[in-house]
């Protein structure tokens, strides 16, 4: 099963990622997540990115098709895996249609988190991230127990950089430009399903199942 989870920031792809890869037993890759481990352990990839994702703009396509090559080739990705935050532009999506070429696999559903962008600025806004596992939060819709407390792993939670209100809205600006036009490309596949994503989440946790 491959799947891709497009859509814009802030609208769920990462929570319902992770769902399925706990579910299905199959890894949730994200190319941000990826970008974030980086920075984290100072690299020079992680320093490249670190100023670009700060800005809200997009990391070169050459970089996370580079990333998701040598990711997939990993033996957990042999059942499968879900793409999340990646493709993201039209360059990355033909890229990673060379490799699926070259390595006999093909996509099964490009399923498309559809938000408004008010409703997405609302919940970018108020996310808040664990610097170690990576759990999120939202201080009014699901604050933590303790204020800036991971419930999970007990370390700090943040606002990251980029969640910031004019790194947001540059965030979307950049989805609406260089992201949506994939919606047309899986479309014209026969790959594409849309599902609302304003449900709550184990309402698009069912949607989802049910495209399964
Ligand atoms: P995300 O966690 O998916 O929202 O990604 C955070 C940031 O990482 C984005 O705003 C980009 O700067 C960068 N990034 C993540 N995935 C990609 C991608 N597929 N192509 C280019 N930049 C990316």
């Amino acid at each position: 099963m491959i799947w891709i989870l497009l859509g814009p920031p802030g609208s769920g792809k990462g929570t319902q990622a992770k769902r399925i890869q706990s579910e299905k037993g199959i890894p949730q890759l994200s190319t941000g997540d990826m970008l974030r481990s980086a920075i984290q352990a100072g690299t020079e990839l992680g320093r490249k990115a670190k100023s670009l994702m700060d800005q809200g703009s997009l990391v070169p396509d050459e970089v996370v098709v580079g990333l998701i090559k040598e990711r997939t080739l990993l033996p957990d990705c042999k059942p499968g895996f879900i793409l999340d935050g990646f493709p993201r532009t039209i360059p990355q999506a033909e890229a990673l249609d060379r490799l699926f070429q070259e390595t006999g696999r093909t996509i099964d559903r490009a399923v498309l988190f559809q938000m408004d962008d008010s409703e997405l600025v609302a919940r970018l806004s108020g996310r808040r991230t664990c610097v170690k596992c990576g759990s999120m939060f939202h201080i009014y819709s699901q604050p933590t127990q303790k204020e800036g407390i991971c419930d999970k792993c007990g370390a700090q939670v943040v606002q990251r950089d980029d969640d910031q209100i004019e790194v947001i809205q540059k965030r979307l600006k950049v989805y609406h430009s260089q992201t949506e036009p994939l919606v047309g490309y899986y479309e014209a596949k026969g790959k594409l399903a849309r599902i609302n994503a304003s449900q709550t989440p184990s309402k698009v946790e069912a949607s989802l199942k049910q495209l399964i």
